[in-house]
């Protein structure tokens, strides 16, 4: 097959990334129907493996796969892992984890939210202050990694005091899994969740919550709020069948299997290695030009840069984003707490040599739509 006709673009975008061609072309498969024992044993695999990127025990732990964006997992988790008549407490301090507070308005779930600044990483003495005044909290929902401002928030610590108080612990990890290396049981992890367009570098369509199988088995006697996305009924079908109860986007479970052999050849510590090389490399670069960025470089998970737009009458982040893209390069506007902002993500398959090419071409931007740099 001649892979050298897709264009290489490089996405600076928080996911999907940019994909090996390797796992562009593994979608390119004979035809067949996911009811077929070959894919059922894909299936079981694929969900052995990814067990084992964050360190589950496979006869403790298991992957139940959705169809959908990575916000299915936020909706599976929350419409399926809350008790009748107990709370989820949900550590507010960005877009996503208030995305799982509206999906439990949406459900009518008793919830409570410990909104928090969105500008620095949860204080875990402020949860548990919560834990101690609200003993009918059953899980302690959180976002490791808020993507819009790049905080990284304590998972671990926030394991242990839900345990401490007698919850479990449910993360949003979609934007650090396959990154950062997680470890479940080191983490106090109950049940995580991602998808494979993010950190493994695959297609975009397909999801995952990885979880106690002991807790999967406890929610098959909980409100069923949602038909679609209900975990346990999810993790039965997958368990006797090896198939998802629906139809499963075939292609991309392929380009899931190519990126995670790829995932295991580079390896959880050198891929991390290489994310945060990239990161660096975006830092000296935006640096350089001059450009604010509003977080706290200790507190940023060094996966996603947020860069205030300059003051200059002449940027227009619309124009340079275009003039970007026609050369093949995605950034992406994100709002960090009212102030325009961009924002440079170190997701996907790229390296240092990518990035130092984009500068090439961002300041040939700049310097085209006449913004003075260094910039103000
Ligand atoms: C990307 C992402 C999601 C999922 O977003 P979708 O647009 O539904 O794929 C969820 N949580 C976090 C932290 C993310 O970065």
């Amino acid at each position: 097959m001649n892979t050298s006709e897709v264009k290489r673009n490089i996405l600076l975008n928080p996911g999907p990334g940019t994909t090996t061609d390797t796992v562009k072309y593994a979608q390119v498969v004979p035809d067949i129907c996911p009811r077929e024992r070959e894919f059922g044993d894909l299936m079981e695999e694929i969900g052995r493996d990814l067990v084992r990127v964050v360190h589950g025990d496979p006869s403790e732990y298991a992957s139940v796969l959705f169809c959908g964006s990575g916000t299915i997992n936020i909706d599976a988790c929350v419409s399926s892992l809350v008790p009748q008549d107990r709370k989820i407490l949900i550590v507010s301090n960005g877009v996503y984890s208030k995305r799982a507070a509206e999906a439990c308005m949406a459900y009518g779930i008793e919830y409570m939210t410990l909104d928090l600044p969105t500008t620095c990483p949860a204080d875990p003495s402020l949860i548990q202050n919560a834990l101690e005044a609200h003993p009918e909290v059953a899980v302690v929902y959180s976002c490791h990694h808020e993507t819009v401002s790049g905080i990284l928030n304590p998972m671990r610590e926030i394991g242990v005091l839900a345990h401490q108080y007698g919850a479990i612990h449910v993360v949003d990890t979609t934007s650090t899994y396959a990154m950062i290396p997680i470890d479940v049981n080191t983490d106090q992890v109950d049940v995580l969740m991602a998808s494979a367009q993010k950190g493994l570098m695959a297609m975009t369509g397909l999801s995952f919550v990885i979880g106690k199988t002991s807790l999967f088995e406890q929610s098959r006697n909980y409100p069923v709020r949602s038909f679609y996305t209900n975990i346990y009924m999810q993790y039965s079908s997958m368990k006797k069948k090896k198939e998802m109860r629906f139809t499963p986007p075939v292609q991309t479970v392929y380009a899931l299997r190519q990126a995670l052999i790829e995932y295991w050849r580079e390896g959880e510590a050198p891929k991390w290695d290489r994310h945060q090389r990239v990161w660096r490399a975006i830092c000296e670069g935006v640096d350089v030009l001059g450009f604010r960025t509003p977080i706290q470089r200790e507190d940023q998970s060094r996966l996603v840069l947020s860069i205030d737009y300059p003051k200059d009458p002449h940027w227009d982040f619309t124009q340079i984003h275009d003039y970007c893209f026609e050369r093949g390069f995605t950034i992406y506007p994100g709002n960090i707490s009212g102030n325009p902002a961009f924002r440079l993500c170190a997701y996907g398959a790229i390296d240092e040599a990518d990035i130092h090419e984009f500068f090439r071409v961002f300041k040939a931007a700049l310097d085209h739509f006449g913004v003075s740099v260094p910039v103000h």
